[in-house]
């Protein structure tokens, strides 16, 4: 089954509006197993717009719409599908009567303008909208559906969840979709790519490659007639993805970096302290966005500068003989931090973030380290050279690591 999604509105060819409306709807059809083919965005001109649905109708089995359902005269998206089917409109007294109790129940009188939104063809019936004055349409039209919906994107969600999804549930033959995400960090994506090379030309499962924040995902949808079935076909494929990215896989689906190195600590009942140079207190910050983390975050010490190091309890000959940038503070900083907040482990990071060199090193140099009784563990990263990324790929790079350290049995502390 073949899709495709049209972001309507001149203010999006102007650059002056961000289209989230595709964005969000393609990541559903994928989930339906409908194959979005194109995204178009298409300005407030009749022609042009009916132009597009024409051709989208001789293409594809799904078309959706956003924008362009609004009372002004330049929200044409109902007339121009109107004129790509050869149906003409009219007004529904039904949903006339809507809109004026809509108004009615807002004390204000309905402006004439508003009628249009109250237009239907013989092929559409009116999806409600309990959020604004413009319902959407569903059409069903020699075997092809259109669905139109409003632009604002809260109007077009809750559409979407409670109206639209249902009804096209309801047409797609009963099947079942799996999906899992297999997150992987310290590989490039042209490496997965790589890597993987050999099940991206597979159409069931599906494989799709996206670079995130943290690290690159891989996301596999399986379709088949059972769940049993659409499980097998995933496992294969998921089976074929570890054994060639072995440990550069660091979680699935909606593991994050941090939940899963709190659920670590707080397994083995470990308690973690920081000592943060680079990252400015964002290690601090989002161990603490996970609930339940006062379980295990005894504190954190930003010791930016060489002398707040010092004052915190890194030692002066450390700094000197290796640099404020170097291993061996990044290591005597997670040492420092454990100290201070009597932490069974401590956390140091110490870096680069821009926009110049320090010590002769280039920015996106990190060093962290993890320091834990008797298994003391630092690191190197070289990431890309701009503050915001140097600071969050640390962090995560910082998480993954110690919830690897933390399920490594033998070192464990005891
Ligand atoms: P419209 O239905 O064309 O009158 O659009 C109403 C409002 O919805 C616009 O002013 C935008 O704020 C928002 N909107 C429309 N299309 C999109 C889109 N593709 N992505 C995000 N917001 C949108
Ligand atoms: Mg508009």
């Amino acid at each position: 089954m073949k899709g495709e999604i049209f972001a309507i509105g001149t203010e999006l060819l102007m650059g002056e509006l961000h289209d989230t409306n595709s964005p969000y709807i393609a990541g559903e059809l994928s989930l339906l197993g409908i194959t979005v083919e194109r995204v178009t965005q298409v300005g407030d001109n009749l022609k042009d717009l009916a132009e597009s649905f024409s051709i989208a109708l001789a293409r594809s089995d799904y078309i959706f719409t956003t924008g362009g359902l609004g009372p002004t005269q330049d929200d044409l998206t109902r007339e121009a599908i109107a004129v790509s089917l050869g149906e003409k409109t009219t007004v529904s007294s039904k949903l006339l009567e809507e809109l004026e109790d809509w108004f009615k129940a807002r004390d204000m009188k309905m402006p004439e303008r508003n009628i249009k939104q109250a237009v239907l063809i013989p092929s559409a019936r009116s999806i409600p909208n309990k959020m604004g004055t413009a319902p959407g349409w569903f059409i069903e039209h020699n075997e092809k559906i259109i669905v139109a919906m409003p632009g604002p994107p809260d109007e077009m969600q809750n559409i979407w969840v409670n109206e639209v999804l249902p009804l096209i549930k309801a047409r797609i033959k009963k099947s079942v979709i799996l999906t899992k995400t297999i997150k992987t960090l310290n590989l490039s994506e042209a490496e997965v790519a790589e890597l993987v090379a050999i099940f991206f030309g597979i159409e069931n499962p599906s494989l799709g490659i996206y670079a995130k924040q943290d690290g690159i995902h891989l996301r596999i949808i399986s379709k088949a007639a059972t769940k049993a079935e659409a499980m097998n076909l995933m496992g294969t494929v998921e089976e074929g993805i570890a054994k060639k990215l072995g440990s550069h896989i660091w979680g699935y689906d909606d593991d994050t970096p941090e939940e899963m190195a709190g659920r670590a600590l707080a397994d083995r009942g470990l308690t973690i302290a920081s000592m943060e140079s680079c990252t400015g207190g964002l290690l601090s910050s989002v161990l603490t966005d996970v609930p339940g983390s006062s379980d295990y975050f005894k504190g954190g010490l930003i010791c930016y500068d060489v002398d707040s190091k010092l004052e915190n309890g890194v030692p002066d000959n450390i700094i000197s003989n290796y640099g404020a940038i170097s291993r061996e503070t990044a290591l005597a900083m997670a040492k420092a931090a454990r100290k201070k907040f009597k932490a069974d482990i401590g956390i140091g990071v110490t870096g680069v973030a821009g926009p110049g060199k320090q010590e002769r090193k280039p920015v996106g140099t990190v060093f962290a380290a993890i320091s834990m009784d008797g298994k003391d563990r630092n690191f190197a990263m070289k990431l890309p050279p701009r503050r915001p990324i140097v600071k969050r790929r640390a962090v995560v790079a910082i998480l993954i690591e110690l919830t690897r350290v933390l399920k490594e049995p033998s070192r464990r502390p005891t």
